[in-house]
């Protein structure tokens, strides 16, 4: 079986790490390809920094900060002071010594010519990580926000910051109007994204933020189309439990794009790909199946009517037990939905 995982940073390496576990326990020979958000990446003080393949990179490899929740574990903030003692990095946003290791090398290696795929190959050789990531693309696509800023100095009444300084300094606390993904229009799918595409036979939506993560992936041109066009079953899991987001900042990000932060109402953002509905509505979506918490299982039978398999299960990643559990239900789904006639 080739699983193909669209992930953003924590919430989706969370899952991935359920997905491994499963595929070790349950299912010998299984792969997994995952497809990581770009979106939130950006320069600082001449690095790149890629936020979300870190979080999958330092969670998969088991270095990753378990308390926190982020970073490297055993982290210290010695180079990140005289950074900032110069001025060079905002006080907001941290780099820690080993993980400034990872970007110094990252960078290292862009400088020599490598993409971003093949800087993402060699990270991850340092470590068995028992998954392939892939970068959604190799052109920069970083997310910006739009926010009202009555003193604009164009007269726009609007003001544009990097989705980092909003999310991390702001804490998504000013209102979002809407997010604008830089550089778009010379994007395309990595070369490793379509394969694992092509390539599968369950395509998972890990339970990332819908719109900063799973949406930014999917806004490159061509991957939308790619997804919709995999072989593989495609099985969503909502990173909303009974009306809020588990963990994070998804629920401003929702509300920017006009959608309800509601399990139910993220399936139908993401829309079904069946057959029957796409002829009686000419609507084209990404999902076959959706998981939802047992909280909202009430969702089902509408979303079942829709054109989405849908089925309520314990949807909390509290632990590497009931993350695998959870991909565990995924995949029964999806090999459920394969063996329909
Ligand atoms: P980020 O890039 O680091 O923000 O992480 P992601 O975009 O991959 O994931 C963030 C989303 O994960 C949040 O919006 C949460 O709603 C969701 N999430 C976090 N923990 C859980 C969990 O235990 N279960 C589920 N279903 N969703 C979760
Ligand atoms: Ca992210």
């Amino acid at each position: 079986m080739r699983i193909t995982v669209l992930a953003g940073g924590v919430g989706g390496a969370r899952f991935v790490r359920g997905v491994r576990e499963e595929v070790r326990r349950n299912r010998p020979g299984a792969s997994v390809d995952v497809i990581v958000n770009t979106g939130d990446d950006w320069w600082l003080a001449g690095l790149r920094i890629t936020p979300d393949l870190d979080s999958m990179l330092y969670t998969l490899s088991g270095q990753n900060d378990e308390e926190r929740g982020w970073g490297r574990v055993g982290e210290s903030e010695r180079v990140s002071a005289e950074l900032r003692a110069y001025g060079v990095t905002p006080e907001w946003f941290t780099l820690g010594d080993l993980d400034l290791g990872t970007h110094i090398a990252r960078t290292a290696w862009l400088r020599q010519g490598l993409s971003p795929s093949e800087v993402v190959r060699r990270l991850q050789e340092r470590w068995e990580l028992g998954v392939t990531l892939h970068p959604a693309s190799d052109q920069e696509v970083d997310t910006h926000v739009v926010v009202s800023d009555p003193g604009a100095l164009d007269g726009t009444g609007e003001r544009e910051l990097h989705f980092q300084e909003w999310w991390t300094r702001h804490r998504a606390g000013i209102p979002a109007l809407r997010f604008h993904q830089h550089g778009l229009h010379h994007a395309i799918p990595s070369v490793g994204a379509l394969g694992a595409l092509l390539d599968a036979d369950v395509v998972l939506v890990a339970p990332s933020n819908p719109v900063v993560s799973i949406g930014t992936i999917l806004s490159i041109p061509g991957m939308a189309q790619a997804v919709a066009a995999s072989p593989g079953t495609i099985v969503g899991v909502s990173p909303i439990i009974a009306g809020a987001a588990v963990r994070g900042m998804a629920d401003q990000c929702l509300s920017a794009i006009g959608v309800a932060t509601d399990a139910a109402a993220v399936a139908r953002h993401y829309g079904a790909r069946s057959r029957v509905v796409r002829q009686a509505t000419g609507a084209r979506g990404l999902l076959d199946a959706w998981l939802v918490g047992e909280e909202d299982a009430d969702a089902a039978d509408g979303l079942q009517s829709e054109g989405i398999e849908t089925r309520a299960v314990p949807l909390w990643m509290r632990d590497l037990d009931t993350a695998a559990d959870l991909a565990r239900d995924a995949l029964d789904l999806a090999v459920e939905l394969r063996s329909r006639p």
